[in-house]
């Protein structure tokens, strides 16, 4: 039966990293394999400062691009006889990046976004196939914009189930295969990203549809841990969690999975494996259907948040009206929110700093509305909480909004 691997950006860093990723996948030799590799580590975040600049048009994102240029080309040399192909691949790669930059900037930031930013995932997997192959591991390397066909909702676009099912039964018969995650295709063949991080949904989407026996997801941590090692200095390894626990430590952020993977995995119960590239012999944490009532606390960090407080201009009571049209505002520059409360005179919401997008919204409400904002905050939730766990986390903290629930408290603070 198939598996699929993944292996995101921390795995495939440097040279080091990338030959160590290339022995886990050799040691799932003769196995139906589908291998879905994220941009190397910091590619993406690097290619939206080019974005960015370009849609500023105050510094040169050239600049930046030859900083990834250079990245790429130095894992390049240390990988690859100089005559290799995969010199002019990556070449090209980079000339449609170029392509977008010499046009004049159309007002479309998603969109351009979409066309620079997905070249990251191209560019890795075609390095790794191409080492791969090089270690006469020969595989077939399968454009996922061939395959992940999705609306043209740029930057997070949704994926269109029956088309995908039917691209992916249809073009994937040989294994092993290796491809992109995060990226996808319009029916107009564009580019599509489907969300930060979202190379684990596309191994998730790729399992439901090949009924995969299981994912397994390589980490620079042990598995699934209580709480995030960057920002925690005890940490334990949660060693099995059902699918529904997972999709909750997902959904307040825990980076470690992202949100949307869980639901195709849990629909076939499919399992997923949480691994250490770093530590092979580790067992890792299990995500599959059975329940555990192992109710520790668990300690998810959200960072870059912004509180946003919306009232209305003459004091009145927020009314419903007000809220739809906030709603609509969020829903037309996409932006989620991460917690939310009202009182008599106002509702905050808290939500992801979007460079792009917070200044637009912002400028949009204070049309209507007083609108006061703090920048830089941090999203602390804690599941299954405690009088203990709670002090943990707030102590020294100033905390800007608090929400209980039964199982779940979140605390905003600088
Ligand atoms: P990828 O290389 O696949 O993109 P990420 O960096 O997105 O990997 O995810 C791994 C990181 O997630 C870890 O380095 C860790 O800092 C963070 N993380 C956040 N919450 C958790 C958690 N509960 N357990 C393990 N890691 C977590
Ligand atoms: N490369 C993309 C990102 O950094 C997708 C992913 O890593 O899952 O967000
Ligand atoms: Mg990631």
């Amino acid at each position: 039966m198939t598996k699929v691997l993944k292996f995101g950006g921390a795995s495939i860093q440097d040279v080091g990293s990338i030959k160590n990723v290339v022995s886990i996948i050799q040691s799932f030799k003769n196995q139906k394999l589908v291998v879905v590799f994220s941009a190397i580590a910091n590619v993406t975040n690097m290619l939206e400062k080019v974005v960015y600049e370009f849609v500023k048009q105050d510094s040169n994102p050239l600049v930046t691009l030859n900083q990834i240029k250079e990245l790429h080309h130095n894992i390049l040399i240390d990988l690859f006889e100089k005559e290799h192909i995969i010199f002019d691949t990556v070449n090209n790669l980079f000339l449609e990046i170029e392509w977008v930059l010499e046009e004049e900037y159309n007002n479309e930031y998603s969109y351009n976004y979409d066309q620079i930013v997905s070249v990251g995932e191209l560019l890795s997997t075609n390095i790794l196939s191409a080492y791969l192959e090089l270690n006469d591991f020969s595989n077939n390397l399968l454009d996922a914009r061939d395959v992940f066909k999705t609306d043209n909702q740029y930057q997070s676009a949704k994926i269109n189930w029956e088309l995908t099912d039917k691209c992916i039964k249809e073009k994937i018969k040989d294994f092993p295969v290796v491809t992109q995650g995060f990226i996808g295709c319009t029916s107009e063949n564009f580019t599509t990203t489907l969300g930060r991080e979202g190379s684990d949904f596309t191994a998730a989407v790729l399992a439901n549809i090949l009924n995969a026996e299981k994912v397994i997801i390589w980490k620079d941590v042990e598995g699934v841990l209580n709480a995030d090692p960057r920002f925690f200095s005890e940490t334990q390894l949660i060693k099995q969690l059902s699918f529904t626990d997972a999709i909750e430590l997902a959904y307040y952020g825990a980076k470690v999975i992202h949100p949307k993977t869980i639901q195709p995995l849990k629909e076939k119960k499919i399992p997923l494996h949480v691994r250490s590239f770093k530590d092979v012999n580790k067992s890792g944490t299990i995500i599959n259907s059975e329940i555990n009532n192992n109710k520790k606390p668990s300690y998810i960090v959200k960072e870059n948040q912004v509180l946003i407080s919306i009232s209305d201009l003459d004091l009145s009571f927020i009314i419903e009206e007000h809220l739809s049209y906030i709603f609509m505002l969020l829903s037309k520059f996409n932006i989620t929110i991460n917690l939310m409360q009202n009182s008599a005179v106002s509702f905050s919401i808290c939500v992801d700093n979007h460079n792009h997008k917070i200044p637009l919204l912002i400028e949009e409400l204070s049309k209507k509305f007083s609108v006061y904002y703090n920048m830089d905050l941090n999203l602390y939730t804690i599941r299954y909480y405690d009088d203990e766990s709670i002090s943990k986390v707030i102590s020294d903290k100033k905390i800007f909004l608090e929400q209980k629930s039964r199982n779940t408290v979140q605390f905003i603070t600088s």
